[in-house]
């Protein structure tokens, strides 16, 4: 039976994303004043209202204050006025509602802004390996004059003077081309990595930050163009999990621990379908499989065996054994479906799986 020390879990999980939060950060040091400006208008506003300081909520109030998103802030005005205390459920809402299309927005700018810098790193490329081309040449043609001339003429010393001094200038030319050519080449380094730092981030963007696994707008994307292009014989299905008495965990132990138990599911779906399949976070202890080419029964098998190896293993908290188990349902792709209607017949499956007791995959 696999087991799992979730404390030491979490440790491994945690350092990584911790890193890259502080690298992201890094970026941002101009930022910095702005940042410290703002905190102290934010953290005496939340602790006036009681409202917890959450990641979540800070981002929240950050853009309320700097009045970025209109809309945003009057929802939250209103919020206020009837007293929300902006729980985690809360701001997940308010997530939901304003910043998908600002993700999405953002994902798509950054992958142009990393074409246009690979265009230019490329151009700037064959700029460089041009100009040293015809320096070379240059060079050639003038040393075999040079050499011609001294061996006719050379008894004339203005004319050495004029040869020497031409090879003179022709060395200064080529040592000042190659530190253009040590500079270009600096910025073309410095170029490609702000490339894959943007293509990095681009990719940042589709991941849920917390599990690793794609996130629900890439996923909704992903499914909408296949749903765009599918005909009658597409075979298509998806499996849609659900953490059972997930919220038990979470008031007994902590949201903390709670975000480790969901770290855990992710690792036991993504070990499950590899690369074969998109392995999704859709919602907060929701999760998805999407299995194009799989049938029902083929999925469900596959569903099932997820849960199963959810149910084996053996998730120790501060030294006390914790089941953890899931449900799931499956739909298969029937002409005529959206992206809505098939999750949602994926959604209702899992219904019936919680309702018949949970710890279950059902299809419908
Ligand atoms: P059921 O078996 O019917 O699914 O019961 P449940 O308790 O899992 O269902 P419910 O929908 O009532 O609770 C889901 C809980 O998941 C509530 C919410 O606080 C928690 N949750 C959602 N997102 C996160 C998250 O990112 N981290 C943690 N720790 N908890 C989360
Ligand atoms: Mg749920
Ligand atoms: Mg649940």
């Amino acid at each position: 039976m696999p087991q799992i020390q979730i404390e030491d879990f979490e440790i491994k999980t945690l350092d990584n994303s911790l890193d890259k939060n502080l690298n992201a950060r890094s970026n941002f040091d101009s930022l910095v004043e702005a940042t410290y400006e703002m905190a102290k208008k934010i953290l005496p506003f939340l602790a006036r209202r009681k409202i917890p300081l959450t990641p979540e909520n800070y981002r929240l109030f950050y853009d309320y204050f700097l009045l970025l998103k209109p809309d945003l802030s009057k929802k939250i005005d209103q919020l206020l006025d009837m007293g929300c205390r902006f729980t985690p459920e809360d701001s997940d809402e308010l997530f939901r509602e304003f910043y998908q299309q600002a993700d999405e927005y953002r994902a798509a700018n950054l992958e142009k802004v990393g074409e246009s810098m690979t265009r230019a790193s490329e151009t700037l490329n064959q700029n460089l390996g041009q100009s040293l081309e015809s320096a070379t040449h240059y060079r050639a043609v003038l040393a075999d004059t040079a050499s011609r001339i001294s061996l006719t003429q050379m008894e004339d010393p203005s004319l050495k003077y004029l040869v020497d001094n031409l090879l003179e200038e022709t060395l200064a030319t080529l040592s000042s081309q190659n530190d253009l050519a040590d500079h270009l080449e600096k910025t073309r380094l410095l170029v490609s990595s702000l490339t894959s730092e943007l293509k990095d981030q681009a990719r940042l963007a589709n991941i849920d930050e917390l599990t690793q696994l794609f996130n629900r707008r890439f996923f909704v994307n992903r499914l909408t163009k296949i749903l765009a292009t599918a005909g009658e014989d597409q075979i298509l299905s998806l499996a849609i999990f659900d953490l059972d008495r997930f919220k038990r965990i979470n008031d007994t132990w902590g949201h903390n621990i709670g975000d480790k138990v969901l770290i855990l599911c992710a690792k036991i779906i993504k070990n499950a379908v590899g690369d074969n399949f998109m392995a999704v976070r859709y919602g907060g202890e929701e999760f998805i499989v999407l299995c194009p080419g799989l049938d029902k029964s083929t999925a469900k098998a596959l569903a099932e065996n997820i849960r199963h190896q959810m149910e084996i293993t053996q998730v120790t908290i501060r030294g006390q054994n914790i089941p953890v188990t899931i449900s799931g349902g499956v739909a298969q792709y029937a002409p005529g479906d959206t992206t809505e209607t098939l999750i949602g017949r994926a959604d209702q499956a899992l219904y019936q799986a919680k309702e018949l007791g949970r710890n279950q995959v059902r299809d419908l």
